[in-house]
């Protein structure tokens, strides 16, 4: 490999030596004697001006400079003449390495609708946008792992393919090796599955926690960071099929350490963003401004996206009950007006409604809700003496709703038993319950949708724009 990336070619003084640059054409303008040829090779957003004297080339080569071709440039880099740039690279031999036809590459120097790029998703890492946006992802990805690197948790992989449903709300999607035109069936007319590759049914894993808990409960500190799935039909903005969840579990660690690291935890990814992707926030931050003023007045975000990022940094999130929560939604005047599409009374689940009206309009900050109603809530959720509420905790984020959610475990075998009894789980579950058996310990956790990260940093209304091949009903070409 002897190619220079442009990302440290404009950052460079070091002018007048020979460089090599590789990349595809972002645009082409000049005259009839000189073309100035932009760049990029995704290393940064930036192009860098690769200046062509004509006639010093084949025509044939010069045709094909063309927007979308890639080329490969060797040349001299020079200090830049023109004030946009800093730099610029003068060509001494060119090589087409692929055409692009003009008349045929989607892909022309103009705006173009994000749900246009989302039918050429196989294109779009070539836009400035999702240039941008897949390198935010890179780097918070990065710091995940950093983060807990360096706080002694451990990575933990849990498995994909698993036999549980961690919700029990049978979501999920099916794995099997079965005939699916001939399902063998047992004595009672039901599919067999003691004949599919695992002797019983499986699917893909909703989430990574049950078993990340039984790593807690040994390595002390573990997260996972994968893939998981729900066969949800919610065709939203903030909902895929397939999405990558980030789920710390902590031995020792309580309700209120649960809500400590998760704050800390988010306000350290968006401070590793604002640090290191300073170019791409601020193109973002245009193209959210933009967006922005073209909105209906009511819908408008009153801050801009840098600033949304510095103020989430700035300010303590909000922690309440989820029955003070109740009381205050009550109490407003979106209440009175009756503006509530859903009903309000405690014990209800939280519409996303009623969790912007806390964020967006009441608080004006995240907000972290705990304590909710025991029935709305996953089994594994640790109980409170009141007998009606468990120690769940959501945090809620503006714009994006429900960000994290997660809780303190049930690690009284007893109760928990108790709920797995009710709900049919006990066997299917009898190594999870083990772990409260034997040497059981309170312990907490919560999941961070990564892609309701990736939307809320780079102001992305849409979740399938953060994601490079997204999943939802209907859809799963690429
Ligand atoms: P929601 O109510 O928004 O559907 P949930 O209550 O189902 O979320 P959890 O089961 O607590 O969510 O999952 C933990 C986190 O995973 C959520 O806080 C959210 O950030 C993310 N998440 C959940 N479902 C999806 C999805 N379908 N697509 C993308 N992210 C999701
Ligand atoms: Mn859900």
């Amino acid at each position: 490999m002897k190619q220079n990336a442009i990302r440290h070619l404009l950052q460079s003084t070091d002018f007048d030596r020979p460089v090599v640059v590789q990349g595809w054409v972002r645009n082409r303008r000049g005259s009839k004697s000189v073309a100035f040829v932009h760049l990029n090779d995704g290393s940064c957003l930036a192009n860098i001006q690769v200046v062509v004297n004509v006639e010093e080339f084949a025509e044939e080569i010069i045709k094909k400079i063309a927007v979308g071709a890639c080329l490969e440039v060797e040349g001299k880099l020079l200090a830049s003449q023109g004030s946009e740039q800093a730099c610029e690279v003068l060509a001494e031999k060119l090589v087409i390495l692929g055409e692009a036809d003009p008349e045929k590459y989607p892909l022309q120097p103009k705006a173009h609708s994000l749900e246009f790029l989302r039918e050429i998703a196989h294109l779009r890492p070539r836009t400035a946008t999702f240039g941008a946006i897949f390198r935010i992802r890179h780097h918070l990805g990065f710091a995940v792992h950093q983060y807990f690197h360096e706080r002694g948790f451990f990575y933990w992989q849990s498995p994909i393919i698993t036999a549980s449903d961690a919700e029990g709300a049978g979501e999920t999607f099916r794995v099997t090796t079965l005939p699916l035109a001939q399902m063998p069936k047992n004595e009672t007319g039901a599919i067999d599955f003691t004949q599919d590759f695992f002797g019983r049914e499986a699917n893909l894993t909703v989430s990574g926690q049950l078993e990340a808990e039984l790593g807690a409960l040994g390595l002390g500190l573990v997260y996972t960071f994968g893939p998981t799935f729900r066969a949800e039909n919610s065709n939203t903005t903030r909902h895929l099929a397939e999405f990558w969840m980030i789920e710390p579990e902590m031995a020792f660690y309580d309700a209120k350490d649960n809500q400590d690291l998760a704050e800390d935890f988010l306000k350290y990814l968006i401070r590793f963003v604002l640090t290191h992707c300073s170019e791409d926030l601020a193109f973002l931050e245009e193209r959210f401004q933009k967006e922005n003023s073209q909105k209906k007045k009511e819908e408008q975000s009153e801050m801009g996206l840098i600033e949304k990022l510095r103020f989430v940094l700035e300010n303590e999130f909000v922690r309440i009950s989820y029955t003070e929560a109740i009381d205050i939604l009550q109490a407003s005047p979106y209440h009175k007006k009756k503006k509530f599409k859903f009903e309000v009374k405690w014990g209800i689940d939280l519409q996303s409604e009623h969790e912007r009206y806390l964020v967006e309009k009441h608080f004006r900050k995240p907000v972290i809700l705990f304590d909710y109603p025991k029935e709305i809530k996953a089994f594994y959720m640790k109980q409170n003496e009141d007998g009606k509420t468990v120690r769940a905790m959501d945090i809620l984020f503006p714009g994006i709703g429900e960000i994290v959610g997660g809780s303190q475990r049930e690690e009284v075998l007893e109760k928990l038993q108790a709920r797995t009894d009710a709900l049919g789980l006990t066997q299917n579950l009898w190594w999870y319950l083990e772990t409260r058996r034997f040497g059981t310990a309170p312990h907490s956790g919560f999941g961070l949708g990564f892609e309701r990260l990736v939307q809320f940093v780079t102001g992305m209304g849409n979740i399938r724009d953060v994601i490079p091949y997204p999943r939802s009903p209907q859809s799963a070409d690429f």
